[in-house]
């Protein structure tokens, strides 16, 4: 059992970090192999399977660490609006989210119907570190028309509710 109030304090934790830090022993942004730290892919929230999950962590250095809040802080300067985001998945054509980094020049493939916008993805099921990535393209989707919204739905049932995380992130009070 995990004691919620000190989960890092954890023997499941400290094992699993443990295990994961000598598997993968250096940044996985910038390489360095000093003064790592094991993140949590998508933000755990107190939910075990994204907590012990080995598919939701890796390996960052602070530096690295910080720049992922950082990135956030971006989009604070926005105006939410409520216009739909749609997400389809398994769409033949679509978006490989497993490509490389995505440019500001790819968010030209969001879709804009007036009042909501889709984007289609190649893959199906999304594992933590594809929801992660797809959170990156967002951010530069939104920062590009200048406005944020959490209404972001997907085509079929997906077990990760980017809006929460997108509020997680920005430290916005979520509901
Ligand atoms: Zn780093």
């Amino acid at each position: 059992m995990i004691n919620w109030k000190y989960p890092y304090n954890s023997k499941e934790w400290i094992t699993i970090k443990n295990e994961h830090l000598n598997k993968f022993p250096y940044c996985k942004n910038c390489f360095t192999t000093l003064n790592l730290q094991v993140d949590h892919i998508l933000e755990h929230n107190n939910n075990l399977n994204l907590f012990l999950n080995k598919n939701n962590l890796q390996t960052l250095c602070w530096k690295c660490h910080g720049n992922k809040s950082l990135y956030m802080l971006n989009l604070k300067k926005l105006n939410v609006k409520d216009i739909k985001i749609k997400i389809n998945l398994n769409v033949e054509n679509g978006l490989n989210i497993e490509g490389n980094e995505f440019l500001f020049s790819d968010v030209k493939r969001f879709l804009n119907y007036g009042n909501f916008y889709v984007i289609n993805l190649k893959q199906n099921n999304l594992t933590p570190s594809q929801v992660d990535k797809l959170i990156q393209y967002l951010v530069k989707f939104f920062i590009t028309i200048k406005f944020i919204s959490f209404n972001i739905v997907f085509n079929n049932a997906v077990e990760f509710d980017l809006s929460k995380i997108f509020k997680i992130r920005m430290g916005v009070n979520s509901d």
